[in-house]
C-alpha cells in the first residue's frame, strides 16, 4: 500500500539523531530535561514541521486535582508539539514519547559513560548503548524518522500527524498532563514505549506508597524497654507479599506472560539515627501495581485494609498503627478496546513488514496511556523498539535493527490512519 515511505527512510540519520539525543543527559527534574524538548523542537522546526512550544506552568499543575504525581524537585518544564499536516478530512494521529529519563544508578555498574552513546553487540546482536536507548529515545527517533519519511514521500495525508515528546513520564506523567491541559487532542494515539515491536493496548498501574512505622527509642543496652521498627517491619513486610500473592492468583489473560502481574515492591527503607540507640521511626517507600479494570481506590484500599489487618494482630502496632499515604507518581491502570481501529492499523502494517502479527499483550508498568486514554478520551497503544528488560539497567541498551524497523512500520501506520 505504501511502497514509497519505506524506501525514503534514512536509517543513518536516525541512528545519528538518536545518538545525539543519547547526549543530552535529560534526567527527571534536570536542565537537560528541558534541553532535550527545546532540541527536538528547533529540529522539527528546520524539518519544516508546524511547531507548537509553550512553559510549563509546573506550579499550577500540580495544583489540578486531577495531577497525576511528580517525584522529583521540577520548577520548569517544556511542551513541544510538531505537527505535519494533513488537508483536514482525516482522522489525527498523535505520536506521543517521553524524553526524560532515570538516573543511571551505579556508574561502575556501566561499561563506560552512560550519555555517550556508543555501538556494541550485546547477546550477539548490533545495538546502541546509553542511558535511555531502550526508555525511550529510540521510539521518540523512531518516530521522527517515520514523519519525517511519510513528509518527504509526497504522499499527501489527509488526517494530522502530531508528534508529541513529553518530559516527567517516569515519576508520574507530567509533560502528557500538561499536554492534554494544553489542549492537545487526536482521534488515536501511538505511545513509541519500548515493547520489542508487540502490540500493548492497556497496561497494569502503579501508586507509589510510603508507610511509617513508630517504635519506642532506648538505650541499645537496654533495648527490652524500646520496640524497634526494624523489627517490627517484617510483620508488615510479610502482610504486604501475601497481598501481592493474592493479588496476583487471577489475573486478566493478555497479562498471564508476565511472572508477577501487578507487583507490590518496596523500593526504599529508612531507619534509626544512632547505632546503639532502639529505633522508633522507620520509613519505607514502595510502589503497588493497580490491576486492569481494578480503580485507583480499590487498590489503596487493599492496601491499606492489609496493613491495617497486619497492625491489628500486634499488641505495639495495633496501639501504634502504620501510616500509609499515597505520593509520587499515581498510575491508574488502562485499556483501549480491543475492537479499535488503532489495534487492527498497527496489527496489519507490522505484519506487512515482518510476515507475522505482532504479539498483544498487556504491560506489568504504569505508563502515559492511562492519561491519553482516560483523560484524553484517546484510543491509545504502546509499539516500540526495545527490550523492555533492557530500560533502567546498567548498560541500557536497544537493538539498532529494532529502531530502524519500528520506524519502518509507524511510517506505514499513519499513511494506514492518516493517508
Ligand atoms: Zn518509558
Amino acid at each position: 500500500m505504501t511502497p514509497a515511505v519505506p524506501d525514503a527512510l534514512d536509517d543513518g540519520r536516525l541512528l545519528d539523531d538518536l545518538v545525539a539525543m543519547l547526549g543530552i543527559a535529560s534526567t527527571g527534574g534536570t536542565p537537560e530535561e528541558v534541553e532535550v524538548q527545546a532540541w527536538l523542537a528547533e529540529r522539527w522546526q528546520e524539518e519544516g514541521l508546524e511547531i507548537d512550544r509553550w512553559d510549563i506552568d509546573v506550579a499550577a499543575l500540580a495544583a489540578d486535582p486531577e495531577f497525576p504525581g511528580m517525584e522529583v524537585d521540577r520548577r520548569h518544564a517544556l511542551g513541544v508539539t510538531a505537527t505535519l499536516r494533513g488537508s483536514g478530512t482525516g482522522p489525527t494521529l498523535l505520536l506521543n514519547g517521553h524524553t526524560d529519563v532515570v538516573p543511571p544508578g551505579d556508574l561502575d555498574a556501566w561499561s563506560a559513560d552512560p550519555f555517550t552513546a556508543r555501538r556494541m553487540r550485546v547477546d550477539g546482536e548490533d545495538c546502541l548503548v546509553a542511558r535511555g536507548a531502550c526508555d525511550m529515545k529510540a521510539g521518540v527517533a523512531a518516530m521522527w524518522a517515520a514523519v519525517r519519511a511519510v513528509a518527504q514521500s509526497g504522499i499527501t495525508l489527509r488526517g494530522d500527524v502530531i508528534l508529541a515528546p513529553v518530559s516527567g513520564e517516569e515519576d508520574g506523567g507530567l509533560g502528557t498532563f500538561a499536554l492534554l491541559r494544553h489542549g492537545v487532542r487526536a482521534d488515536m494515539c501511538i505511545i513509541t514505549e519500548p515493547t520489542a515491536l508487540g502490540l500493548v493496548p492497556g497496561n497494569g498501574g502503579a501508586l507509589t506508597f510510603r508507610l511509617t512505622l513508630r517504635g519506642l527509642a532506648a538505650h541499645a543496652s537496654m533495648r527490652t524497654s524500646g520496640v524497634s521498627t526494624i523489627e517490627k517491619f517484617p510483620v508488615i513486610l510479610r502482610a504486604l507479599q501475601e497481598l501481592e500473592e493474592r493479588r496476583n492468583a487471577v489475573v486478566d489473560p493478555i497479562m498471564s506472560r508476565w511472572p508477577i502481574a501487578y507487583p507490590l515492591s518496596i523500593g526504599t527503607i529508612q531507619a534509626g539515627d544512632w547505632a546503639s540507640t532502639v529505633p522508633d521511626l522507620l520509613i519505607a517507600e514502595g510502589r503497588l501495581g493497580v490491576a486492569i479494570g481494578e480503580t485507583v481506590e480499590q487498590a489503596r484500599a487493599d492496601l491499606e485494609a492489609t496493613i491495617a489487618r497486619a497492625c491489628a494482630a500486634d499488641p505495639w502496632l495495633a496501639e501504634h498503627p502504620v501510616e500509609v499515604t499515597w505520593w509520587g507518581g499515581q498510575f491508574a491502570s488502562a485499556r483501549t478496546d480491543p475492537d479499535h481501529p488503532i489495534l487492527r492499523a498497527v496489527s496489519d502494517e507490522h505484519a506487512a513488514i515482518f510476515g507475522t502479527e505482532p504479539e498483544v499483550y498487556g504491560g506489568p508498568y504504569g505508563s502515559d496511556l492511562r492519561l491519553l486514554t482516560g483523560l484524553g478520551g484517546i484510543p491509545t497503544v504502546h509499539y516500540g523498539p526495545g527490550i523492555p528488560q533492557a530500560a533502567h539497567a546498567p548498560d541500557e541498551y536497544v537493538p539498532v535493527a529494532q529502531v530502524t524497523d519500528a520506524a519502518r512500520a509507524i511510517a506505514r501506520m499513519i499513511v494506514r490512519i492518516c493517508g
